[in-house]
């Protein structure tokens, strides 16, 4: 069986974790998280980045930063994961659901103004399979309406739009350093920070509400409790084996996009010939390969397609649910203006085995069986 998905593995994080564990400081904020902090400064020109536990704790993070409180309003996407709504549903805050552009599977940024209330305090634009909404539109209506971006770019580390990294365009940037994603610490994320003046409380939240990050650089003598917080703060060894694979990006960055570009290749007569649908990266943006996707004519061809590849070996899977749809979206969400695209879309959608390390072979044979596919269902 050709898997979906395999963590990524360089071949030198041991030798980190073990270095690690010889100067004997496992905890948080120890070198390699903050080795981390600094490469992925580089990497982004972000003005700061926190190392934290996942990137649904930078969300959370990012959802107290910006004060989101009961009755609040966020507009976000409802083709995502869970987490991007739950940051804010925690603070007590209602989703409102827009629907995505056909193309990129990213939020229709021609929609959002529509769905601005005098509730709405934050836009969530989620930058599908590490290709970049339309940030520019988003951030002058942002600017316009005094809203605050908090960018989800779980699946956007190192890809850029216009020439900027994601993550650093809205006030908050959220990466997810989860096994799935391009770079990996098991479970880990970071969150960005734009504006200098929400540095030091995202240090405090992120250290139980007390300013020990101060205390640590030796800025005040001793440390104390002085707002709200949580531990948000990632184990070293987690950090020592991301740190492995982001000293030089790109070993994993250009494997990902020559298997990406193969698959392209490979499926774009089935394309011409009109029977499936490609990712379309839009000329402003450089994607990271997080993801290949095809889209089938509808939900029933797709279920067939992914029963076939399941049973000749390939583990393709489809993706998200759309939240409006789950009991919890209905619980806390709204959907305003009409769903053309999510629900259908969603359905069509079937993402291909893409990893650090897919051989040619492996993905000959995914590429055969969907030829074998469409040439049985002639
Ligand atoms: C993976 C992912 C998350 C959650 O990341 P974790 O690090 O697992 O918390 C959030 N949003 C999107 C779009 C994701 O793909």
């Amino acid at each position: 069986m050709i898997p979906f998905n395999k963590p990524p593995f360089i071949g030198n994080e041991l030798n980190f974790i073990q270095d690690a564990i010889n100067q004997q400081k496992i905890s948080g904020d120890g070198q390699y998280t903050k080795q981390c902090s600094k490469i992925l400064e580089n990497m982004t020109k972000s003005e700061k980045i926190l190392l934290t536990t996942s990137c649904t704790h930078a969300l959370e993070m990012s959802a107290l930063l910006s004060d989101i409180s009961v009755g609040d309003e966020v507009i976000m996407p409802s083709y995502t994961f869970v987490s991007t709504a739950d940051a804010f549903v925690l603070r007590g805050a209602k989703i409102i659901f827009v629907d995505i552009r056909p193309d990129t599977m990213n939020i229709d940024e021609n929609l959002i103004e529509k769905a601005i209330t005098k509730q709405t305090k934050a836009i969530v634009p989620v930058h599908y399979a590490g290709v970049s909404c339309e940030m520019d539109k988003i951030s002058k209506i942002a600017q316009s309406y005094n809203l605050k971006i908090i960018e989800d770019a779980a699946q956007g580390v190192y890809s850029f739009y216009k020439g900027r990294a994601l993550g650093t365009i809205g006030d908050f940037g959220c990466f997810s350093f989860h096994e799935t994603k391009n770079y990996s610490m098991g479970e880990g994320g970071a969150i960005l920070i734009k504006d200098q003046d929400k540095i030091e409380q995202a240090e405090i939240i992120r250290e139980k509400g007390t300013n020990r990050s101060k205390f640590f650089r030796g800025q005040i003598d001793k440390y104390t409790w002085v707002d709200y917080g949580s531990s948000y703060l990632p184990s070293d060894l987690n950090a020592a084996y991301l740190y492995a694979q982001i000293q030089n990006p790109d070993i994993i960055n250009n494997n990902r996009l020559k298997s990406w570009n193969y698959y392209y290749e490979q499926l774009n007569e089935l394309k011409l010939d009109g029977k499936i649908e490609l990712p379309y990266i839009p000329q402003e943006c450089i994607h990271n390969a997080h993801m290949f996707y095809i889209k089938a004519k509808n939900l029933q061809e797709r279920t067939e397609l992914l029963s076939y590849l399941n049973k000749n070996g390939v583990n393709a899977v489809f993706h998200y649910i759309p939240l409006h749809s789950s009991p919890a979206g209905k619980k806390y969400g709204k959907f305003i203006g009409l769903d053309m695209y999510t629900t259908k879309e969603s359905e069509r959608l079937l993402r291909l085995p893409m990893f650090y390390g897919i051989t040619r072979e492996q993905q000959d044979i995914v590429i055969k069986k969907i030829k074998d596919f469409y040439a049985i269902n002639n």
